[in-house]
């Protein structure tokens, strides 16, 4: 459950996060990007400031934060190295799916050692087929005994290898229609027949490790079932969502922020034709768009993560928020780098890490054609002829 906090108490937990991104994150973000290696240390880091724990209940020993403040974190994560939310980010979504969702005694076996960061999760839905359409899923739970047998393969898990378990969405009957209720989601362990067959390599949003997932005959108990009742799947992944795309659309906003500070600082430093290029007109308008855009997109995160906080049907609030921080991101990206000319383009600098790693917020979490679906279905539903 989400806690109200005092603004004070708000402010001490964004400076903790603000201390620790200056110290211990900044300067070595270029390397660990460069090199795609995992952050280890830093995830140990993120351990002691309770971030694993961040929207887990305090009754399981999370911090219990609300969606506005969590997706401020996300978005000051961000601006400084956006792999670094995902290492948490669907871990948290697997959690909430546990928290909603659950039984009793699935709460209390998972939560506290996610809290922790001892188990850290992913959301592992997509298949080779397909990610878009969920319904279509061929990774299959078989009943035998007290326990399911699984078959199938998912592929872009983000966590997939450095995480320990992950929220597992299968067919458990592939006859039924429609699809979905033939669909259940499972917390899974690793253990034999879970096995992670591949990293795969990415244009973006390195360090964070993506891989391919197999199930080889992987038997799990049916205590395992999230909530213990089969054909709920499809309900309970797609409860996440909103959450899900709040989180992603606080990424855009980070990644537009930064781009554009970085632009309105180096644009006062750089000199052409006797002035810095901020007096150039061609450089104002790019930094008048870049900066109302960072601005709109914050306010369209703080709208729809103020409606989940209210418990208020928001996937409309969460589809826009999404859909226009994203593409702020990979607006504001180009445009640093149109600003940054060749230093732009320069591996020495972040610009170009801004323009690899936004357009993954225009895919994730429901593609943006689907986010203009879900707006355009939702405003006509809610404004009947
Ligand atoms: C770096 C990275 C990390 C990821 N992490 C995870 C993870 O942790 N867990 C996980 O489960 N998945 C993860 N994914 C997968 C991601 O969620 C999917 O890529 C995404 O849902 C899109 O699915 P797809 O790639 O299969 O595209 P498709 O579904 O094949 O879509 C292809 C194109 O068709 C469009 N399209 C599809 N259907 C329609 C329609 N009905 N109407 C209009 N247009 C349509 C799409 O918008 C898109 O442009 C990750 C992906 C990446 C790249």
């Amino acid at each position: 459950m989400a806690r109200a906090l005092e603004r004070e108490d708000e402010d001490q937990i964004l400076d903790a996060i603000a201390k620790w991104l200056d110290r211990d994150v900044k300067d070595k973000v270029l390397e660990l990007d460069h090199a795609d290696e995992y952050p280890y240390e830093m995830v140990e880091q993120m351990k002691e400031l309770g971030l694993f724990g961040a929207t887990i209940g305090e009754e399981y020993g999370g911090l219990g934060l609300s969606a506005s403040l969590y997706a401020r974190i996300v978005t000051m994560v961000s601006e400084v190295w956006m792999s670094l939310t995902g290492i948490f980010n669907s871990h948290l979504i697997m959690c909430a799916a546990i928290e909603r969702f659950g039984t009793d005694e699935q709460k209390e076996r998972f939560l506290p050692r996610c809290a922790s960061g001892e188990l850290r999760g992913a959301l592992a839905l997509t298949e080779p087929n397909c990610g878009t359409d969920l319904q279509a899923i061929r990774t299959k739970a078989v009943r035998d005994g007290d326990d399911y047998v699984i078959n199938g393969t998912k592929t872009w898990i983000s966590n997939g290898i450095e995480g320990g378990c992950v929220a597992l969405l299968l067919k458990t009957d592939t006859e039924v229609m429609p699809r979905h209720k033939g669909m259940s989601l499972f917390i899974a362990e690793k253990g034999p027949g879970f096995t992670v067959s591949r990293k795969l390599e990415k244009l973006g949003y390195k360090g964070i490790d993506s891989a391919e997932l197999i199930f080889q005959d992987y038997r799990i108990s049916a205590d395992n079932l999230l909530g213990g009742k089969e054909g709920r799947g499809f309900h309970h992944t797609v409860g996440g969502l909103e959450l899900g795309r709040i989180n992603v659309a606080a990424r855009g906003v980070g990644i537009a922020n930064a781009a554009m500070k970085a632009s309105v600082q180096y644009s006062q430093i750089r000199e052409t034709m006797g002035k810095p290029i901020c007096e150039h007109q061609a450089i104002q308008l790019k930094l008048g768009d870049m900066a109302t855009r960072c601005e709109a997109a914050r306010l369209l995160v703080e709208q729809a993560a103020q409606a989940y906080d209210r418990g208020d049907r928001c996937d409309m609030e969460a589809g826009m928020a999404k859909l226009f921080a994203s593409e702020a991101a990979l607006e504001n990206s180009i445009e640093a780098m149109r600003i940054h000319g060749a230093y732009g383009y320069s591996k020495e600098l972040p610009i170009e890490r801004y323009y690899r790693d936004a357009p993954l917020m225009c895919i994730g979490e429901g593609t943006n054609e689907m986010q203009r679906i879900i707006i355009s279905k939702q405003l006509v539903a809610r404004n009947p002829a």
